[in-house]
Order: structure tokens, then sequence, then C-alpha cells
């Protein structure tokens, strides 16, 4: 199996990762982003699938070149093995502020808790390899309190963590956007924290060159009219506490 190629320029790779999850666990993709010597690992996910990314990622570069380790928020498919990978790596963790205090409750030794950076709320970049910054965005109740994405102007990839996620389809690139719809909206629906927020979303990331959108779990949008398409549509969602009327908090 392996790692599946998104991009390969020589010099800059992104690899995903997207059969490692137990069938009982909701599908997960894994991200790899290779600049020359340097790499980063995208939401690693949990004890499941550790050993198994690590033995994939090791066929393409030294797990050593792995500088970083970037966490979109705090869930368990993303933060679960954060231990295991910064016991095998040299790598520095990536995670909002909002999370570095939780880490430990995942088995984070505290003799590796200075290798966790954490990030405010504004964002920030961060350089891999020689000459490839990486913009890590605000993507705030999207769905999580403190919730950040990638951006790779490298490949001109963006990678969007749980917006974007589709569940139960069987293709791994998104052909049909709106046969697509219904393996999202349910999700987005119930996940995403307001209409407000999907509208600020959608009009910072208007202001990107994006190929490619890459969610966490799922298929992936390519090509500038999908991803166009999906933009579209993330403005235009009604979701989280829009939908929510006091119907909806009556006693049990
Ligand atoms: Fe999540």
């Amino acid at each position: 199996m392996g790692g599946k190629v998104l991009f390969d320029s020589g010099e800059h790779k992104v690899f995903l990762f997207e059969e490692l999850t137990p069938a009982s666990a909701v599908q997960a993709n894994q991200f790899l982003i290779v600049h020359g010597e340097e790499a980063i690992l995208l939401d690693p996910g949990g004890h499941k699938v550790q050993s198994k990314l690590f033995a994939d990622i090791s066929v393409l570069v030294p797990p050593k070149n792995i500088k970083y380790i970037f966490l979109s928020h705090q869930d368990p498919d993303i933060v679960a093995s954060i231990n295991y990978w910064l016991m095998t790596t040299e790598a520095n963790a990536i995670i909002s502020k909002l999370w570095t205090r939780f880490l430990p409750h995942f088995g984070l030794d505290s003799k590796l808790e200075g290798r966790v950076m954490s990030v405010d709320d504004g964002g920030t970049r961060i350089e891999l390899g020689k000459g490839c910054e990486l913009l890590i965005i605000p993507a705030h109740f999207m769905h999580s309190p403190g919730n950040f994405q990638v951006y790779d102007p490298c490949s001109k990839i963006l990678f969007s963590g749980d917006l974007g996620a589709s569940l139960g389809q069987d293709y791994s690139v998104v052909e049909d956007f709106d046969a697509h719809l219904r393996f999202m909206e349910g999700f987005h629906r119930r996940y995403m924290a307001s209409g407000r927020v999907m509208k600020l979303w959608a009009k910072m990331v208007r202001g990107l060159d994006i190929e490619v959108i890459a969610p966490q779990h799922g298929a992936v949008f390519k090509g500038k009219e999908m991803v166009g398409r999906f933009i579209d549509w993330v403005e235009s969602l009604e979701c989280g506490v829009d939908l929510l009327s006091e119907k909806d908090y009556t006693l049990p």
C-alpha cells in the first residue's frame, strides 16, 4: 500500500495515507509533506495507525527528517499517537494553545512537553526545508474551538482538517460535486459551529491560490472548479447553532 502521491515536483512532495484506519474506526487520512531534507506529518491519528504509518513513511523519508507533527485540533483520531511520534522522531508538535495542556491526557510524557509548540489564534508560518513556507491558518469552530488548517503554497494544497470531511463513499477523489454532497452534509450540519464561521473562512481562503482541498476524512477536491464549488457550498451552508431551536433543548 504505502503513501499515494498527491504532488511531486522533485524537491517538494506530498503523500496521502488513506487506508490505515481499522474498519470499526472512522476513516482518517494522514498526510506527509516533504521539502528537500525536511518533512511535516499532518494529523497522524491514533494508536491503531501509528506503527503502520511509521513503516510506510520510513520507505519514503528517514523518520528523523520529520521536523514537525501538525495537529489540527484535539480529537483522538488526530492526537492519540502524539507520544509515539515524539518518541520515535525528533519533531516538534504544533497545536492550538487551547489544547497544549490536554496532550498529557493522551499519554504525552512530561519530558516531551517542551517539544510542543502552541499556536496563537491568529495562526503562524513555518519554514519547511529551505524555501517552502507553510501557512497555519485559523479554522476555529470548524469544528474545534481551537482549530487550524495548513496551506502549502508549494503544492497549492489546502489541508482542511475536518472541513470537507466525507464518510461512506467508495472513491478518493470527488468527481461529481452534487452527488458527493450526501456524504458531507450530515457531518457538516452537526459538527461545524455556525454559518457565520463558514462565511468568514470562505472569505479568508478566497485569498489563496488553491488547486486541491484535502480533508482529514474521505475524498479530496481536485482542480480550481471543484475547489470553487466547495468554497461556495461552505459559504452558504446553514449548520451548527443556526439549526438549533427550543425543541433541541428539552429535558429527556
Ligand atoms: Fe475532529
